[in-house]
Formats: C-alpha cells, sequence, structure tokens
C-alpha cells in the first residue's frame, strides 16, 4: 500500500486510480469525507507503520493545518474536528501511523472534487478541504474526465 504513495504531489488519488479508506466498514463522518481526508494527509506523508516513527509532538504539522482548515470552514472547533476523525479511523492509525493492511484502495468513482488552486482530485468531499493545499473545495464535483465515462 505504501508504494501507492510517492510522497509528492501525485498520490495515486491525484492521479485517478482511487481513493484510500478503511479496509473495514466505517459509519463515515458528520462531515462528509473527513474520514478519508485525514489519512491521506497522513499517507501523502508516508506515516504508515514500520516506515516512520510514531508521532509524540502533538499533531503532524499537515495534518493539523487540514484540520484547522476544516474547523473553519465548517465553523466547528479543531478538537470536534479532530474526534471525529479518530473516531473514524480508530484501529486504523496510532500515533499518527496508518497501519497498511487496515486500509483498502476503493477504485475511481466518475466523479471528483478537484482543488482550483494545486489539481488535486479528491474521490471523497474531504470535509470541504484539499487534503495538499488546504484552499476551500468546489461543494458539487465534477465529472471525471480522466476516465473518458463522462466527457461532455
Ligand atoms: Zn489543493
Amino acid at each position: 500500500m505504501e508504494a501507492l504513495f510517492s510522497g509528492s504531489n501525485r498520490d495515486f488519488e491525484s492521479l485517478g486510480m482511487g481513493w484510500v479508506d478503511a479496509a473495514d466498514s466505517r459509519i463515515d463522518t458528520k462531515l462528509s469525507g473527513l474520514g478519508q481526508g485525514s489519512p491521506r494527509v497522513l499517507a501523502e506523508l508516508r506515516r504508515f507503520h514500520g516506515l516512520r516513527d510514531p508521532y509524540s509532538a502533538g499533531i503532524p504539522k499537515r495534518l493539523n493545518g487540514y484540520w484547522k482548515k476544516v474547523a473553519e470552514v465548517n465553523g466547528l472547533d479543531l478538537g470536534d474536528v479532530r474526534v471525529q476523525a479518530e473516531t473514524y479511523w480508530r484501529g486504523i492509525v496510532n500515533d499518527f501511523l496508518i497501519g497498511p493492511a487496515k486500509v483498502a484502495l476503493r477504485s475511481a468513482e466518475n466523479h471528483t472534487w478537484r482543488c482550483g488552486m494545486c489539481g488535486r482530485q479528491h474521490f471523497a468531499p474531504s470535509a470541504g478541504v484539499c487534503a495538499g493545499c488546504r484552499v476551500r473545495l468546489p461543494a458539487e464535483p465534477e465529472a471525471l474526465r480522466s476516465t473518458g465515462l463522462c466527457s461532455t
């Protein structure tokens, strides 16, 4: 699983292959896509169990930045966002490290939320915030052009 993440902007979700989610079924977060968006940030940082050391100095900076923006955009406290995200990934992420055996790659759907700033694609709404550059994502998804399924 970790091999799918290049550690740069060209992660597999951006490449249109699919998106990472819990391998078992979970109750979705109140903020749609927060459950998927948060591990994505960790995955882009290559924070997989066995690859990196556990994080002991609070929240990794990029994840903290993502959560802060999600809180701001949705009018919530940072703590509330964190609780939602951590409830979703309980048993999957420990010490901000993803257990690779506990996540699955879902195949791409035919719509995507594309970041107007950096162009990243998100197959889950990502709580309205780009997992990469943390600007607001469009409220409505667009057809996924790279598959040719929904070309207009
Ligand atoms: Zn972006």
